[in-house]
């Protein structure tokens, strides 16, 4: 009897299980199930009536664990969803608004599709896409959080005009269907990290565009998708025709820019430029020619032509797409020119899918081209920068938490402080530990498509030297411990027999990092420099021979980024001369 009351009770638990499990699988939608990895899409664009008009088809992949039955579709909230078919049926679809920071608008207009059939994990499916309306600049995801409005506009500033169409994707404008769950831009890293998301599963998709224009731009536009210019099929006096071939797509969201751009071509660089922007176009293709040796002997020859594309509303901020950069040309300050070149054309020579490799060696050879025409101060200085950005994102003396450790390491992290400015620190440092040759030879063997690990990279450049680099690339790439803070905490000075000086310096590293930091002693007359490692919430003593009165020592020259420089200096008082 017991038994069967018992068996009985199961039995209802199962029911309600499976009760709970469908009612789950109802009502709550797996946005990122499917990755699109390849779109062919018709687009047709009436400037004059800021329209969009898309036909086409995408394939969809299910990177999920579980069959999937439904699709979801998001598009702009300014577009609209007119058909969705497979095989030629149409499938059954509602829409509804969904609030999301990843378009200017503010949200998506999202199509929840039931599909013909089940996919199964892996599987793929082919549909047939049909949605249009308008884009205009729109700046309403800003706005809301309080930017100002000239501000905001001058961040957002997609839209499709007879003078300037431009339109960034995911992440901007979803011109182009994307799946992904809400991004908010009052919370933290959120829109960042859909982003991120979205990239990597995107990564490998290929986009084929078919362009119709009516013809209402003031002028023939020149049109650019990330990075290629799109080949004219068709011209006649009702709309234009311009094929953008398919392609890979990188770590970037698709990107399309028309303008009535005239072409500046030079060997390296091909600068899209605005009317009466000439004489600024001129400067930055001379400035970015000027720097290919240095890009060359660096990070080997480049892979493609890098394209600038210029922006009409001169506070507009720069935007960049692998080895194509749009930015103002004219507002430029011609000085800046060199250092958005060294960028750009390390994107145009060297390619990696793992940002802090792909993005912390293009801001290191920002560092590279100053030292290079200014000499290292001026380097430093410019790092310098991006140290306060660093020291920013944490409150900079304690440890981070274990999780913390491995989300925002080098190697995971989605933080643009991080891959940015920080992996350009950590180049900067190996370059100083190593030299520049093994850097160089690490760089040339790199091959994007063998970086399978994360310790691939670290492997090439521990191939190219003597020493164990473990401890630095543990507390550095492979695990986020935060910065070193050194301190001299003291320097003793004695006169030798023979008229020089022998100091003891005590290094002190507060910090929660490793390093190796440069440590200088000034001396009546002069200078030297030592490298020292310093471990951790650790301290190192060396002794040095100097050859007159010491006077002053400095721990890091500004190479290392740490958490206080206010204790790096330390005044020998009396010293015996
Ligand atoms: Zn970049």
């Amino acid at each position: 009897m017991k038994s069967r009351q018992t068996n009985a009770g199961l039995k209802i638990l199962i029911f309600l299980c499976v009760l709970c499990a469908s009612v789950v699988n109802g009502f709550s939608l797996d946005r990122e199930a499917f990755s699109i990895t390849n779109y062919d899409l018709n687009l047709q664009i009436e400037p004059e009536q800021h329209r969009l008009g898309v036909r086409g088809k995408i394939t969809l992949r299910n990177d999920s664990q579980s069959p999937q039955k439904i699709a979801v579709l998001q598009i702009s909230s300014s577009l609209d969803w007119r058909a969705i078919k497979a095989g030629d049926k149409p499938l059954q679809f509602v829409t509804q608004p969904y609030t999301s920071d990843m378009d200017h608008t503010g949200g998506l207009s999202e199509a929840i599709v039931t599909l013909p059939q089940v996919v199964a994990p892996k599987g793929t499916i082919e549909l047939e896409i049909g949605y249009e309306g308008v884009i205009l600049l729109d700046a309403t995801r800003l706005i809301r959080i309080d930017t100002p409005e000239e501000a905001a506009t001058s961040t957002d500033w997609d839209q499709i005009d007879t003078t300037f169409t431009a339109v960034r994707g995911a992440g901007y404008v979803a011109w182009y269907p994307i799946a992904t769950e809400v991004a908010n831009l009052s919370e933290g890293n959120s829109l960042f990290e859909v982003l991120a998301r979205w990239k990597s599963r995107e990564a490998g998709s290929t986009m084929h565009l078919r362009l119709a224009m009516s013809v209402a731009f003031q002028a023939e536009p020149q049109t650019v998708f990330n990075g290629i210019n799109c080949i004219p099929t068709k011209k006649d006096r009702m709309e234009a025709v311009r094929d953008c071939v398919p392609q890979l797509l990188r770590l970037d969201a698709p990107t399309l820019v028309m303008a009535d751009y005239q072409i500046l071509e030079r060997p390296a660089i091909e600068v899209h430029y605005l009317h009466g922007h000439d004489v600024a176009a001129a400067n930055f293709a001379d400035a970015a020619e000027k720097i290919v040796p240095l890009i060359t002997e660096w990070f080997g020859p480049q892979r493609e032509k890098a394209k600038t594309a210029d922006l009409p509303d001169p506070h507009a901020a720069p935007f960049e797409s692998g080895a194509l950069l749009l930015m103002p040309l004219a507002s430029g300050d011609a000085k800046l020119d060199g250092l958005a070149a060294a960028h750009q054309l390390t994107h145009a020579a060297f390619l990696s899918f793992r940002p802090w490799i792909e993005e912390g060696l293009a801001h290191f050879a920002q560092a590279l081209y100053l030292e290079r025409e200014k000499g290292r101060p001026t380097a430093l200085e410019y790092m310098g920068q991006h140290r306060f950005a660093l020291s920013e994102v944490r409150e900079q003396t304690s440890a981070p938490r274990s999780e913390d450790e491995v989300n925002r390491s080098l190697v995971n992290t989605i933080s643009e402080e991080m891959y940015r400015s920080k992996a350009m620190y950590v180049w900067w440092m190996l370059r100083d530990m190593v030299g520049e040759p093994a850097v160089k030879r690490a760089i040339a063997a790199y091959r994007p498509e063998q970086d399978k690990e994360p310790s691939y990279m670290p492997h090439l450049i521990e191939a190219q030297t003597q020493r164990d680099l473990e401890w630095f690339f543990d507390d550095w790439v492979y695990r986020d411990r935060g910065l070193p803070d050194f301190k001299v905490e003291s320097v003793f000075s004695r006169k030798t027999m023979t008229g020089t000086f022998m100091i003891t310096i005590t290094l002190d590293n507060l910090g929660t990092a490793a390093a190796e930091v440069p440590v200088i002693i000034k001396f009546v007359g002069g200078e030297m420099m030592r490298r020292l490692v310093v471990q951790a919430k650790n301290k190192t003593v060396i002794r040095v021979e100097v050859p007159a009165a010491p006077y002053e020592v400095v721990a890091n020259d500004g190479s290392v980024p740490e958490s206080d420089m206010t204790n790096n200096t330390f005044k020998i008082e009396s010293t015996d001369k």
